[in-house]
């Protein structure tokens, strides 16, 4: 009884906690971004796909072993005045001027490490060194899927202003766990040549942050609407009876939502081959048949399993994503 009390406990702490899409999510965004590659790119892609989706969820591991980490997946834009936050330099020099580095890293700096990750990608490329391609690749498609999600773009990122806590998981991992595997369509047209990044994730980001408002309003509207004890259900969440977000529930949401997820989902997709395909043409294109496999060092390996460890100990405090 004491177990399953704790057991509760934690996942009630982990559905509050949880501030990514969830680690499904994720590793689907990876997964599916290489069918959208040109042949050039598609072989070695493929090859390495289950790398780049297992290592989608890395960034997230490590938020909670890295005291860096944590700015880089978000951004508080709405505290930079209101849309289209012209306010704010898109330039991280710019904006370093104008607001110091300390305030731009508590309110979140995603858009621009993501441009710090696209340069270092396309020097992996240029330097043919397979690891770090693998590594940046998945890292960067972690870190575009967060920028399309609404509440990484806001400061009320768990609905904590507006008493919806627990909102962000609800949106990020229950839907796409839900949903993703029967019903969203993956199949996207090809990767494009980005010709300004840094504009296009901004953009992304902008987008991001004028769908939070719907997310949080359509969640109070149905939860207005659903009496209190249907809202949550005790239901299977990978083989555990966990107390969550009721199925019907979230299929109310979801339709309330238009397939926002779905969408975003799509754009993410898009974004993260768009980015792997612009990062090897400004490499100039290099020939990846001709690219050795990867040399995981004795220093990767332990550096993922430390991950894993401490990732295991925070899911266990309810403080990490699954
Ligand atoms: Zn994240």
């Amino acid at each position: 009884m004491k177990k399953i009390f704790v057991l509760v406990i934690c996942v009630l702490l982990f559905v509050q906690t949880c501030f990514c899409w969830g680690f499904y999510a994720h590793k689907q965004i990876n997964y599916y971004a290489v069918f959208l590659l040109p042949p050039e790119m598609t072989a070695f892609y493929k090859k390495h796909i289950s790398f780049l989706a297992d290592h989608a969820v890395d960034p997230d591991k490590r938020r909670y072993a890295i005291a860096d980490e944590g700015p880089r997946h978000f951004i508080d834009i709405d505290h930079y005045g209101s849309p289209p936050y012209d306010s704010l330099p898109r330039s991280w020099d710019g904006a370093v001027k104008k607001y110091g580095e300390d305030s731009l890293i508590k309110y979140g700096i995603g858009p621009w490490w993501i441009n710090k990750v696209q340069g270092r990608l396309t020097k992996a490329f240029i330097e043919k060194n397979t690891q770090q391609i693998l590594k940046l690749s998945a890292d960067i498609g972690h870190y575009l899927g967060d920028a399309h999600v609404p509440l990484h773009a806001s400061s009320n990122h768990n609905g904590q202003q507006t008493n919806q806590q627990g909102i962000h998981g609800f949106w990020e991992s229950r839907i796409p766990e839900l949903f993703a595997a029967t019903s969203f369509d993956f199949i996207i047209g090809r990767a494009a040549y980005l010709d300004k990044t840094q504009d296009f994730i901004w953009q992304r980001v902008l987008e991001s942050a004028l769908a939070a408002d719907t997310v949080l309003k359509m969640e109070k509207l149905i939860s207005e609407k659903v009496p209190a004890d249907q809202k949550f259900a005790f239901e299977d969440r990978n083989g555990l009876i966990v107390r969550q977000y009721a199925t019907r529930f979230t299929s109310r949401y979801h339709q309330a939502l238009n397939g926002m997820v779905e969408r975003r989902m799509r754009q993410s997709i898009y974004a993260v081959a768009s980015f792997w395909y612009t990062a090897w043409v400004n490499a100039g294109q290099p020939d990846l048949s001709l690219f050795s496999d990867p040399a995981f060092s004795t220093i990767d390996r332990a550096d993922w399993d430390s991950l894993n460890v401490q990732w295991q100990k925070d899911k266990l405090k309810g403080r990490s994503c699954e």
